[in-house]
């Protein structure tokens, strides 16, 4: 394989997590009927908000979508491009999973940042129908999902620890953009 193959089947991977990413929590996370255990933890991560399902169950869950994509790819491309279009999906996965566990327990520390906790608290708090990309609002864009977020209220049982001191009052470095209520 040349360095532009490799490189290639690489992007192709990320790209692919992201569409994951998208379907995955759109048409699995919430699914109405036929809940399976995705389903499940998805929702509980939604009631409580500072839930996330266990290590293992991800790293099953991801194992399974690695075999599935490593085979096809393979069978199709060949399993040397299999193989790195493979590794481009888990690599762009534990991306993900770090955003997603870091915009709930910590603040944002650039634009990046600032864009996705405003994105995916709003599917959160706002409207749980919009907004299912977390690292990018390509695929929300795409499938006419995406919600322009204005000021977001936040419920205050379910308020994010970054968002306010130690009294709970929200720390006015987010005034116009989130409220506490
Ligand atoms: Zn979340
Ligand atoms: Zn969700």
């Amino acid at each position: 394989m040349t360095i532009a193959t490799i490189l290639l089947a690489f992007v192709l991977g990320i790209i692919t997590w992201t569409f994951l990413e998208y379907a995955l929590h759109r048409f699995v996370g919430h699914k109405k009927h036929g809940k399976n255990e995705f389903t499940k933890e998805h929702q509980t991560h939604h009631r409580l908000g500072h839930y996330f399902a266990p290590m293992w169950k991800k790293l099953l869950f991801a194992l399974g979508v690695l075999a599935v994509s490593g085979a096809l790819s393979g069978l199709v491309f060949g399993w040397g491009f299999g193989f790195v279009y493979s590794f481009g999906i888990a690599a762009m996965y534990l991306f993900y999973e770090w955003l997603h566990k870091r915009a709930h327990t910590h603040g944002p520390l650039n634009f990046y940042g600032r864009w996705l906790r405003k994105h995916h608290f709003y599917h959160h708090f706002g409207d749980p129908k919009m907004n299912h990309g977390v690292t990018t609002p390509f695929w929300d864009m795409v499938f006419r999902t995406n919600a322009k977020v204005g000021e977001l209220a936040v419920p205050r049982k379910m308020v994010l620890p970054w968002l306010v001191d130690n009294q709970g009052e929200m720390l006015p470095e987010f005034e116009g953009e989130y409220v506490v209520r």
